[in-house]
């Protein structure tokens, strides 16, 4: 099973891969720059090396990216929306370079010009910043729907697909938090939505779960992460997650409101819960 969480680069790579082993982990989170979307570090490639040997040695599965959270593609104001390009450009071909396998980000809010209008600036940005000639694949995660997010459903995700050219190298990232507030049961029906989602998207664009749990009821177009099996969620539901066969294979990353010593203890309760 691959399960791992959210961690910090701060101090470089390898330190990264080190907190993993640390916690039990066998895949990672991480920013792929400061969340506030400041400028990035430079590649220091022997700290890379010396991760890419960890990963090797402890047979990883494969390691996500987060974009930060403030770039909008969807923005109407070009200022906003190009400087969200630039970021999510200038990250993708850091991450090539380092051969990252997925890149995940929020796809935007349309600030009330409507999904369509924002599902089509996404689509326009995306077609800019994929050549085509890349190996990391962009990563659409799936929304809560506070405020006027866009990925609040499959209909939305696979437009956005739908209009990439190369869309080969766009996939989804699904966050169980996030869908179970957006209005997706996967408490009472986890076996619907999933066909819903293969029904809309396909089962196969779906690369990677955000493996939450929420502290706002069902529905509820909130966005707040709970501990595994501290939320609405809960850990009954959680376990038919991990064991469903058409997601099992998938790689899970945890972000979870926790320090190294909680996720330590969920990464081990989730393996002990695995069938
Ligand atoms: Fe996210
Ligand atoms: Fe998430
Ligand atoms: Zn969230």
């Amino acid at each position: 099973m691959y399960i791992g969480c959210h961690l910090t680069i701060a101090k470089g790579y390898k330190k990264a891969a080190e907190l993993a082993l640390e916690v039990g982990a066998n895949v990672f989170q991480f920013f792929s720059r400061n969340p506030r979307g400041s400028s990035s570090k430079e590649l220091d490639m022997d700290d890379i090396e010396e991760m890419k040997k960890i990963l090797e040695e402890n047979n990883f599965g494969p390691l996500l990216a987060h974009a930060p959270y403030i770039i909008n593609l969807a923005s109407h104001k070009n200022r906003i929306h190009g400087m969200a390009k630039g970021i999510l450009k200038e990250d993708y071909e850091r991450l090539n370079e380092i051969s990252i396998p997925y890149f995940n980000f929020h796809p935007g809010n349309h600030v009330g010009n409507g999904s369509e209008y924002g599902v089509q600036r996404i689509i326009d940005a995306l077609n800019e910043i994929i050549e085509g000639n890349e190996t990391t694949m962009l990563l659409l995660e799936t929304m809560s729907g506070k405020g006027t997010e866009i990925g609040r459903n499959f209909e939305e995700i696979k437009a956005i697909i739908d209009g990439v050219k190369y869309n080969e190298l766009v996939g989804v990232c699904l966050d169980t938090c996030h869908i179970y507030s957006a209005g997706y049961n996967i408490v009472e029906d986890l076996d619907g939505v999933l066909e819903e989602f293969d029904d809309i998207v396909g089962l196969e664009k779906l690369k990677a779960i955000h493996l939450n749990d929420s502290m706002m009821e069902f529905d509820s177009k909130k966005d707040r992460h709970a501990k595994i099996g501290e939320g609405t969620i809960g850990l009954e539901a959680i376990k038919n997650i991990i064991n469903h066969s058409s997601i099992k294979d998938l790689p899970f990353y945890l972000e979870t409101p926790n320090e190294l010593g909680g996720y330590k203890k969920e990464i081990e309760l989730l393996r002990e819960l695995r069938d």
